[in-house]
């Protein structure tokens, strides 16, 4: 399996370069040379089987020769050991027509852990092969960075470092990243806001020597390998309701685009998704799009769910790419426009054709929390906002009757109790094995807005070319 960039002057590369590199080298991001696609009785060959052999299945064939079998079946088993649940991601039935799948069990409680915790297993795996190290820098505004920390912490050849703006997280989201001993995690405190933490990366990305000499890697959601890894449960989740003989539809709740486009890519391996339902809060740019065949950009506003407080959707370009025939000068253009303008539009043939499997809506945080407050009293189940909006999403939905609608519940409530304790008057526990969060100690750096402080701490933190390895 090669890869090639949605702008299509990237060549073609490999799964390891895809997963090393991040972002395609001409802007764009990386796609399949080649959709894989299920054989004959594949999903029914799944049925029953556990969550790591449906993985091993569904991903292999985006590997190439670059891992074994039985490699990667260890990497997957070893990714999904540290899930509270042995489902992995446990489907819950909410009403006759409507499932949750839960995909919030993992280190961190929310989703991104289900392909992170892959990443990590890999970096490690490719980088042991090649006798190399890499030292993964990112910015957060609450989430990413601790799934990221997670994935990360205690891998040989990985060292990684989180900027998130101090004193502008939750409780929660700052002692995930700052109480992990491991020597190779390093969660900073930088005396700014997100935009400013995220400068500094881009800043420390743009400078080429520091690039290479520390062999930087970014993990955010651009990352093939992250997409890969969220196709399996879309399919574990389908076969469980009786795919290939039912119809399904998934309602995601939707930020920057990675979740949903995996359902698209499991759609185009084969799996029969009747409809996928694209949920966001008032950031609804989205939704607007799939209403009106326009992409335009608005001012981002803080909602309860705000892992979705995004206007641009890095990710749509993949769509992007398809929907214009794999045109890389084309999706080019699009983008030039969007920048250029803040808007750009989509032919009508395109839009009828995104519009036969896509709809979208906007849940704004008062529907959210009436959908919380809903859900628990008729239910018992208590949502966290952003899986709220997908389960109002799937409410909103108008698939017939015999089709399965299945709502992503992408974090965990513990970590939103402010506005779950206000619609439920319940106030929602940490799992069991994140209980003593609030008891473990905590190592807190703080670092000036400055690019030269930063860039020296990593310098002299980073283990890369100190220990006669690379
Ligand atoms: C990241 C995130 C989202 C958005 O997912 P995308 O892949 O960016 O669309 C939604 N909910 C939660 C809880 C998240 O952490």
């Amino acid at each position: 399996m090669n890869y090639i960039s949605t702008r299509g002057q990237a060549g073609v590369r490999s799964f390891e370069d895809v997963l090393l590199a991040g972002l395609a080298p001409d802007g764009g991001l990386f796609v399949p040379e080649v959709w894989p696609s299920f054989a004959p009785g594949f999903l029914e060959s799944l049925a029953g089987r556990p969550y790591e052999e449906v993985a091993v299945e569904v991903m292999l064939p985006f590997l190439g020769d670059s891992i074994s079998r039985e490699e990667f079946a260890g990497l997957v088993r070893n990714a999904y050991s540290r899930f509270a649940h042995r489902a992995v991601t446990p489907l819950i039935q909410l009403d006759q027509k409507t499932w949750l799948l839960e995909l919030f069990h993992g280190p961190t409680l929310a989703f991104k852990d289900v392909a992170l915790q892959l990443l990590g297993q890999l970096f490690d795996h490719i980088l042991a092969k090649r006798g190399a190290r890499i030292t993964v820098v990112g910015a957060t505004s609450g989430d990413t960075g601790s799934a990221a920390i997670e994935a990360c912490r205690d891998r040989d050849a990985v060292d990684i470092f989180i900027l998130y703006p101090a004193g502008r997280t939750s409780d929660v989201q700052r002692k995930q990243m700052t109480t992990v001993p491991s020597a190779n995690v390093h969660a900073i405190a930088i005396e700014g806001n997100f935009d400013d933490c995220q400068a500094l990366v881009k800043a420390m990305f743009g400078d080429a020597d520091f690039r290479e000499t520390l062999a930087l890697a970014a993990v955010n959601s651009i990352n093939w390998a992250r997409i890969m890894a969220q196709i399996v449960y879309y399919v574990a989740a389908a076969v469980a309701l009786g795919a290939p003989h039912r119809k399904v539809a998934f309602a995601v709740p939707t930020g920057n685009f990675g979740n949903v486009y995996a359902a698209y890519a499991a759609k185009r391996m084969g799996l029969p998704i009747e409809r996928l339902i694209v949920g966001t809060n008032s950031n609804d740019i989205l939704a607007r799009f799939f209403a009106t065949s326009e992409m335009r950009k608005e001012t981002v506003v803080p909602t309860y769910s705000p892992s979705m407080d995004i206007q641009v959707s890095s990710n749509f370009e993949r769509l992007l790419f398809e929907l214009l025939g794999r045109d890389g000068s084309a999706v080019e253009a699009k983008l030039a426009e969007f920048q250029a303008t803040g808007a750009f539009g989509v032919t009508p043939s395109v839009f009828a054709e995104v519009s036969s499997l896509f709809t979208g809506t906007a849940v704004d945080d008062a529907a959210t929390k009436a959908t919380i407050a809903q859900t628990y009293a008729k239910t018992g189940n208590v949502l966290d906002p952003h899986s709220a909006v997908a389960v109002q999403a799937a409410a909103r939905a108008k698939e017939s009757h015999d089709t399965a609608i299945v709502a992503l519940a992408c974090a965990h409530a513990a970590k939103f109790p402010e506005v779950v304790t206000e619609a439920t008057g319940v106030h929602p526990a940490l799992p069991p094995h994140m209980a003593d969060l609030f008891e473990r100690p905590e190592r807190i750096v703080t670092l000036p807005n400055d690019l030269a402080t930063v860039q020296n701490y990593v310098r002299t933190h980073a283990r890369i070319g100190k220990e006669g390895k690379n």
